[in-house]
């Protein structure tokens, strides 16, 4: 059966400028980190995708190690590349990263020319696509000169397999360092990508935040609901199938007895305001001027749905954001 995506996809979702580049990028982005690999039914992360596109959803997130096995999900969607989405690549926002430990091979990790860009050749070829439309060095890498990966980054482009470059995890001044040198090839740095959420708001206070605004990189912020623990699926027991069950990422000793009684509180003020706490924290990353984009993960249809009401909440108050303050991790 042959797809035919919503006419109407672009007409509710929100769309932000990325820093001072000209690419926007919908308010809410879909990362296949986890479930879109060899370990998931295929025809589930199908719906899901094409859904996520139907809605809007034009950027999905992707990583050469994102599985299992490591390259899986880029073959999930490179199925879908082929066939369903083919005639839709020129709208979609593709990304790429390479770079995180990857395999046994000392040349396959890291921020080397030859570690980011024989990853890309593999990303394009199980893709099948001929461009990544972002495509990030991963992990900063203090071994390999800085002026190296800023040179394969800009390889990428200039070679036509990416229109733009990012970086993810990196601290803020090394950060800095690499869009200077960026800049300097003429490939400007498109974006960063760090974790953020009102459990780990470590970019407000370590200046990346800031330092994103004054040199012009968005960001596109990974794990706004830490991971599902910003729900209240884990207010009482962990349930099937969910991450903490069965993840090197989420322990279940992560959900203790104070995690339980903050995440109440939280949970509380969100039913107050008529939304669920999901909804609440990833309105919270997204009230953040520096902030293009929220990088969502989702397991169902349904779980995209409920979070795409986020975008429809009312305000924060102060006394909220003071609530907030209180109970989130900061
Ligand atoms: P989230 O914090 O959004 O967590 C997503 C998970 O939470 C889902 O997979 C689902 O897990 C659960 N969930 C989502 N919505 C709901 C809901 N409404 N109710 C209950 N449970 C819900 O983000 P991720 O940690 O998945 O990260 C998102 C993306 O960010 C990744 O796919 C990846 O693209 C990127 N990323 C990048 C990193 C980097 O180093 N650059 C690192 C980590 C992520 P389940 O149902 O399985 O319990």
């Amino acid at each position: 059966d042959v797809f035919k995506a919503a006419d109407d996809r672009y007409a509710s979702l929100p769309y932000r400028r990325t820093g001072r580049s000209g690419l926007d990028l919908p308010a809410l982005s879909l990362g296949l980190w986890q479930k879109f690999g060899a370990d998931y039914a295929y025809d589930t992360q199908r719906d899901i995708i094409l859904h996520a596109f139907d809605l809007g959803i034009s950027h999905i997130d992707n990583a050469n190690r994102y599985g299992p096995p490591h390259r899986a999900a880029e073959r999930t969607l490179g199925r879908l590349l082929r066939r369903e989405l083919a005639p839709y690549r020129h709208e979609l926002v593709l990304s790429s990263k390479a770079g995180g430990v990857f395999g046994p091979n000392p040349n396959l990790r890291g921020g080397s020319r030859k570690a980011l860009l024989s990853s890309l050749e593999l990303s394009l070829r199980d893709l099948g696509t001929d461009y990544v439309d972002i495509f990030y060095h991963h992990t900063p890498d203090e071994t390999t000169p800085l002026e190296e990966t800023a040179g394969a980054l800009a390889t990428a482009v200039k070679a036509g397999k990416a229109l733009y470059v990012g970086i993810s995890n990196y601290r803020p001044d090394r950060a800095e360092a690499i869009a200077r040198l960026l800049r300097a090839e003429g490939v400007p740095l498109l974006i960063h990508q760090p974790r953020y959420s009102l459990y780990d708001r470590s970019i407000d206070r370590n200046g990346l935040a800031d330092l994103a605004v004054e040199e012009g990189f968005g960001l596109i912020v990974y794990s706004p609901l830490a991971q599902g623990l910003l729900t209240d699926k884990y207010l009482e027991s962990i349930p099937d199938g969910a991450r903490a069950q069965n993840s090197d990422f989420l322990k279940p000793d992560q959900i203790d007895e104070t995690y339980r009684s903050r995440t109440a509180q939280l949970n509380k003020l969100a039913e107050g305001r008529g939304q669920s706490l999901a909804q609440l924290a990833l309105q919270w990353v997204l009230r953040n001027p520096a902030v293009t984009s929220a990088l969502i993960g989702v397991s169902s249809k349904e779980q995209l749905d409920h979070n795409l009401e986020a975008l429809n909440g009312p305000e924060f108050t102060d006394e909220e954001l003071a609530v907030i303050d209180e109970y989130g991790v900061h």
